[in-house]
């Protein structure tokens, strides 16, 4: 029998309002049931906002350092069970064993991180203009949060959005993507068993529009903090609008690798690999484009597409491994539909471009790492997200071609070069126009302890992790404190 999970509100784990579920199942084998959760709708939301907003006084009048406490005592728990964490988020969502542990490291990171910010959260103090007259900024919660979250790092974005909320004195409802609701139910538990007192955390899984769809929308959450796709943010943006709720979106990538002729090929075709190719290149920052210049285009390309075909796809749980499932079957659809586009847009196939269907794939969404070379920048393989093991790659002339083939994008989440020409690094470094750049590695291997997020159609301007997260979960208040024992009037005494 299956595991039943409920919703987590206001201390209490407890079924959805209509008492509906939904399966889980395993990626890699969808016979597997991973357990059934709640599938919940607009009341479950009502009663979770209500549990965070009667929660949030008390919460608030915590202090941070004690705040903080809690979450180190979360963070030395995932630390213990972080294995356990890895294989359950590896049977809901596919990714393999390293990658799902590096997940929970995420969390574990950005947990103690935060944990520390109860004893910092610096504000200013300045000199007043005016005698005796004393002045200085503090930051405050803003009071529910609503976290709205995917399914490609199940247990890291969820802490990402978390931790910095807490830790400032927010109280939190979170929706996790329907296909890794276990990840954010392990979370949960931990905060519990680090004694998070009641309706500080709350949870309801089930859909985004019966689920996530009221939680952006309710008159008492007062920050939405979305990662998903684009469209979906845009929705989330104009939800927010009406009532000029604090707005924060991390959305889609189309990441690039620009690949010189002085680069290192051995290390470019291997940060290729792991950029294109791991988590199923199911990752926000995925590097699903290659820009190669044309006298190391075809060494590059017959390496790359070398390394691609040995890559062993297969069951993440299973040691050998190294690219797992596509998270659900309409991912797997979307990446075969892209290889028909690249074919018929006369990109031509390097490596893959099959489903695979055999005995041990048989019962997952499993996909062939895919390369398609010869891309020009305009065709809808190389420029639209596809979110899975296909990378374009394209050849170009010339550092400014690269660039200029790396920005025409509408997406500006990550980008990467592979040169040894410290000027051609900083070069791109400074002409890219991403939130992210690596010089001599992948697009991928973010650390939360600098900003995390992109620009143009990927974010909204503001940044997850480090001290920015601080930024999108509070609000700062300038207070001043006059003892002249007068009435002094700002810039005219
Ligand atoms: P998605 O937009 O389909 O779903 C994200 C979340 O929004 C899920 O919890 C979903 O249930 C919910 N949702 C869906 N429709 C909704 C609606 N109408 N109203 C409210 N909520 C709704 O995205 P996904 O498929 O889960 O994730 C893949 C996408 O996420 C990719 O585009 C990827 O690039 C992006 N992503 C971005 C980052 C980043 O930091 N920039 C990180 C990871 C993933």
């Amino acid at each position: 029998m299956a595991t039943r999970y409920g919703n987590y509100i206001g201390g209490e784990w407890r079924d959805a309002a209509s008492s509906r579920s939904f399966d889980n199942r395993n990626p890699a084998d969808t016979q597997d049931l991973v357990g059934t959760f709640a599938d919940s709708g607009p009341e479950d939301v009502e009663r979770a906002v209500a549990a965070a907003r009667e929660a949030f006084p008390r919460w608030q009048a915590l202090p941070a350092p004690r705040r903080g406490e809690i979450l180190y005592r979360a963070a030395e728990t995932l630390v213990r069970r972080k294995d356990e964490l890895a294989r359950d988020m590896t049977r809901e969502m596919g990714k393999v064993l390293d990658e799902t542990r590096g997940d929970v490291q995420e969390a574990i990171d950005m947990t103690y991180y935060m944990a520390g910010e109860g004893r910092r959260q610096f504000g200013q103090t300045t000199p007043s203009e005016m005698p005796d007259k004393f002045q200085m900024s503090v930051r405050q919660p803003v009071g529910v949060a609503g976290l709205i979250t995917p399914w490609n790092f199940p247990m890291a974005i969820p802490s990402w959005k978390m931790m910095p909320a807490l830790i400032l004195g927010n109280t939190v409802v979170v929706k996790p993507a329907t296909d890794t609701p276990l990840s954010v139910v392990n979370l949960v538990k931990v905060l519990e068993e680090a004694g998070l007192p009641k309706g500080v955390v709350n949870m309801v899984t089930g859909s985004g529009s019966q689920v996530g769809s009221p939680l952006m929308s309710h008159r008492d959450v007062g920050i939405v903090s979305f990662t998903g796709s684009t469209d979906v943010g845009r929705r989330v943006s104009l939800a927010c609008a009406p009532a000029f709720k604090h707005c924060h979106l991390e959305m889609g990538g189309k990441n690039i690798i620009m690949v010189m002729d002085d680069a290192r090929l051995d290390l470019a075709v291997e940060g290729a690999l792991w950029g294109g190719f791991g988590t199923t290149g199911q990752r926000c920052t995925a590097a699903s484009r290659v820009a190669v210049h044309e006298k190391v285009y075809r060494e590059f390309t017959d390496r790359f597409a070398a390394g691609a075909k040995a890559l062993r796809v297969g069951n993440g749980l299973e040691p050998k491994t190294q690219v797992g499932p596509c998270v659900n079957a309409s991912q797997l659809e979307t990446v075969e539909s892209y290889v028909k586009i690249g074919k018929q847009e006369g990109a031509r196939l390097l490596a893959g471009g099959s489903r695979l269907g055999s005995a041990s794939h048989a019962r997952g969404y499993f996909h062939e790492p895919t390369i398609f070379g010869d891309c020009s920048p305009k065709m809808r393989v190389a420029h639209e997200e596809i979110f899975g093991p296909v990378v374009s790659v394209i050849p170009v002339r010339s550092l400014e071609e690269a660039i200029e083939v790396g920005n025409s994008v509408d997406y500006g989440l990550s980008a990467s070069i592979y040169t040894q020409d410290i000027g051609k690094a900083f070069t791109a470094m400074r002409e890219m126009y991403t939130g992210i750049f690596y010089v001599n590695a992948p697009t991928i291997g973010a650390e939360t302890h600098l900003p995390f997020g992109g620009t143009k159609n990927t974010g909204n301007g503001h940044r997850e992790a480090c001290v920015q997260a601080l930024e999108v979960f509070s609000e700062w208040k300038s207070i001043y404190i006059d003892f002249s024992g007068k009435l002094q009037r700002a810039q005219i005494d």
